[in-house]
């Protein structure tokens, strides 16, 4: 892991009059590079060749760079020319899927909006899962073992990608069956957990640790295929619909009921108040909590995404939520640039890079 006081030494050589936000092109680069440009910043975006088109069409980005690959970024020399920029990134979910928690905790030493040390709590399920439990949330139950199966679960597999490869079982047969056809191996290691019925709700929170605040900005449903259009489909498919699989493939705008506003916002301190228990300073900036909320109104809560989530794409313009707390159009990725310029005021930048 690059320590802390190796990225505060790059950034004392930081000029903070002529600080470049970057990111990879993928994701939520265009608010971000919106917002970097909103907050009066240069801002730069790393392309994988062919998608560069894109990001020219909306005239965003000051620099557009071009790799053949992601991983292309942890190169020395490519990492030279960010730091002459005084570039600071902004980790997105593709920026950590493809260039991995580990090369960016280990190579990566560009300055990064955040705290990285949380990439290690949230890529690993069990370290996920104290810090979801140690923060009061209630969770899916889990099975240690597919004997045990006495309800719907979601088989999760550490491989699949963004919920494809996830199978539902209802009892061990069900699982023994479905476990055989995919011809894994029994040292492949599965987390059974409980599918949880009710509305599914993408809370988006900015945790500032300038001014000590757990923001609520936005929320999303994830719209994921096929298992949406499986339930359109329910009353004529009955019982030969295709095995479910969670791919995201869009998001939908979703606000809630007002009064459970104070729970969503209770969850979000929770996460914040634990994660500087478990590593300190904690999370900072954009995050998600995943959850669904039952018939009795509880929300169980089954992931944490310590950074900006996609479904934050919805409110480039600003959301209801972030419309009452700022007078103007405020997306998580300008909230990031926001929080990046106060800091800089406030000669901070430290506190709020790593
Ligand atoms: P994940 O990879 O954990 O983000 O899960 C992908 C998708 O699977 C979610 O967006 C949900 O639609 C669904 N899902 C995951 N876990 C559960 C659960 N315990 N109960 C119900 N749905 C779930």
């Amino acid at each position: 892991m690059i320590a802390q006081s190796e990225i505060n030494g790059i950034m004392d050589g930081y000029d903070p009059k002529r600080i470049t936000i970057a990111t990879l092109g993928s994701h939520t680069a265009l608010q971000i590079l919106k917002g970097a440009r909103d907050e009066g910043f240069k801002n730069m975006v790393i392309c994988k060749k062919g998608t560069e088109d894109l990001y020219r069409q909306f005239g965003l980005a000051d620099e557009v760079l071009t790799v053949e690959k992601y991983t292309q970024v942890l190169e020395r020399e490519f990492q030279e020319r960010l730091l002459k920029q005084n570039a600071i990134l902004i980790p997105h979910g593709s920026f950590v899927e493809y260039l991995s928690p580990i090369r960016i905790e280990n190579e990566l030493a560009v300055p990064m909006f955040g705290n990285r040390t949380v990439l290690n709590w949230e890529s690993d399920r069990g370290k996920e899962r104290e810090w979801m439990e140690r923060a009061g949330l209630r969770l899916p139950l889990e099975f240690k073992d597919p004997g045990d199966i006495d309800r719907l679960v979601i088989v999760k597999f550490p491989g699949a990608k963004g919920g494809k490869g996830y199978i539902l079982a209802g009892n061990p047969n069900e699982f023994e069956q479905k476990h055989k056809e995919l011809e894994l191996s029994d040292k492949e290691e599965f987390t059974l957990q409980e599918y949880v019925i009710g509305t599914r709700f993408y809370p988006h929170y900015f945790y500032s640790p300038l001014t000590d605040r757990v923001e609520l900005l936005s929320m999303d449903i994830r719209y994921e295929s096929n298992i949406d259009g499986i339930a359109r489909l329910s009353y004529i498919l009955q019982d030969s619909h295709p095995e479910p699989s969670f791919v995201v493939t869009g998001n939908l705008p979703v606000v809630i009921r007002e009064s459970l506003l104070p729970r969503v916002l209770e969850m979000g301190q929770k996460v914040i108040e634990t994660s500087r228990a478990l590593f300190n300073p904690g999370l900072i900036g954009p995050f998600c909590i995943e959850t669904v909320c039952t018939e009795d109104l509880a929300f169980i809560a089954f992931e944490i995404s310590a950074r900006i989530v996609a479904g934050t794409n919805l409110y480039i313009n600003g959301s209801p939520y972030s419309q009452l707390l700022y007078q103007e159009p405020m997306s998580s990725g300008r909230r990031i640039s926001r929080e990046i310029k106060e800091a800089l005021n406030l000669n901070s930048l430290k506190a709020v890079v790593y």
